[in-house]
């Protein structure tokens, strides 16, 4: 098979864990036949110094003629006086809008081994949790304003949500719950927003084309409470784009470091967009210490997701398994015992795995 890829390396350790990604890809090409063409763009603060702008036409254009776009990470203080609209952030936006990738996948999994700051006797029967946030709707991309009234200051954000864009995303999430454990949990505040209980009637009718998913609700507050009560009881969560974002951090907080998170953003058709869920961590930049295992697994999401090799995608999981099972650490997830690693150390170990 034979594919291209935009290779967004950003800032930060951004260009430390993309190498570790290509590397990983380079292996997996080479072990199971594949060919992937890379086309490296630029997008977030080192756009900014190079082009001026913070996701330049040449890389929107990449982004939406690839076969699938990964990105490391964007941000630093560096560029904290840009105007809003030319912040590096806001290029990680313009991809998502431009791609239209509705559907937000962040599986949080909780490896033997790691520490989680949850008590042992909580985490029970370990973690291993699927969110499917809505990404392009909702309050984010409602109509935000300030006004005076009555001589006071008044703001307002709506969140709109129409039939279609819940149904689309929910698609996405009941495909995943049937591939896993056969539950889905639907995350809203339906006892208070009237998008809330639009989101319930449109999945209590899709329920009925997924005999085998067992469907459940819950409010978002208490959902953000049994995320640490009970997080073992949970699989796939399904939600609107303000409470998968908060949600989602959360989440990433039980299993032991940020640098162990992937994600996928997914539309209609196989395009995909791939990031670890971290930001640039200027703290550790150019110190070869970050964990590159939150983007390996986006590998893993994308060679699944987009490009249909279930195969490949396993053997690069299984590879961390091993690395992890091995007592290999980067220092973000060490502990006494274990091998202390650096970042391109742990990535030449994950390709011997494969
Ligand atoms: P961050 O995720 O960059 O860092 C938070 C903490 O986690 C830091 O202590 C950092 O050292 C650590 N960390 C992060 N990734 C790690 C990894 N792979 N291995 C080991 N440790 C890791 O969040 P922040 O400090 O709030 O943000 C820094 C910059 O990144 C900001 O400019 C922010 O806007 C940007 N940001 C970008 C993205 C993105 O590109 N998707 C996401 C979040 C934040």
């Amino acid at each position: 098979m034979q594919k291209s890829i935009c290779v967004i390396e950003g800032d930060g350790i951004g260009p430390e864990v993309m190498a570790q990604a290509i590397k990983v890809l380079n292996k997996v090409a080479l072990k199971f036949n594949h060919k992937f063409d890379y086309q490296y763009c630029l997008a977030g603060g080192c756009a900014i110094d190079k082009t001026g702008k913070c996701l330049p036409d040449e890389t929107l254009n990449a982004v939406l003629n690839t076969d699938s776009t990964l990105l490391g990470a964007v941000g630093g203080s560096k560029w904290d006086s840009e105007p809003a609209n030319n912040r590096p952030e806001k290029a990680l936006l313009g991809i998502r809008k431009a791609m239209q990738v509705y559907a937000n996948l962040r599986p949080q999994k909780l490896y033997a081994g790691l520490d989680s700051p949850l008590k042992t006797e909580i985490i029970g029967d370990g973690i291993d949790i699927m969110i499917v946030r809505e990404l392009v709707s909702g309050v984010y991309f409602g109509e935000h304003n300030q006004s005076i009234e009555n001589g006071e200051q008044v703001a307002t954000d709506i969140m709109k949500y129409t039939e279609d864009e819940i149904k689309r995303v929910s698609k996405v999430a009941f495909e995943l719950a049937v591939k896993r454990s056969g539950s889905l949990l639907l995350v809203d505040k339906a006892n208070v927003l009237a998008t809330s209980k639009l989101w319930r009637s449109v999945v209590e009718k899709m329920a009925k084309d997924y005999p085998t998913v067992n469907v459940s609700y819950m409010y978002v507050d208490n959902c953000a409470m049994q995320l640490i009560k009970k997080p073992s009881k949970i699989d796939v969560i399904l939600t609107e784009n303000m409470f998968g974002d908060i949600l989602s951090d959360e989440a990433s907080a039980l299993i032991g470091s940020i640098g162990m998170s992937g994600s996928a953003s997914l539309g209609d058709g196989k395009r995909g967009f791939y990031e670890a869920i971290h930001g640039s961590a200027p703290d550790i930049a150019g110190k070869d210490i970050a964990n590159p295992i939150g983007m390996i697994l986006s590998v893993a999401m994308m060679l699944r997701h987009s490009f249909d090799l279930e195969k490949e995608a396993a053997s690069v999981e299984k590879a961390i398994d091993l690395f992890l099972q091995n007592g290999y650490r980067t220092q973000d997830i060490m502990k006494a015992d274990n091998t202390l690693v650096k970042c391109s150390e742990a990535g030449d170990l994950i390709c011997e795995y494969i």
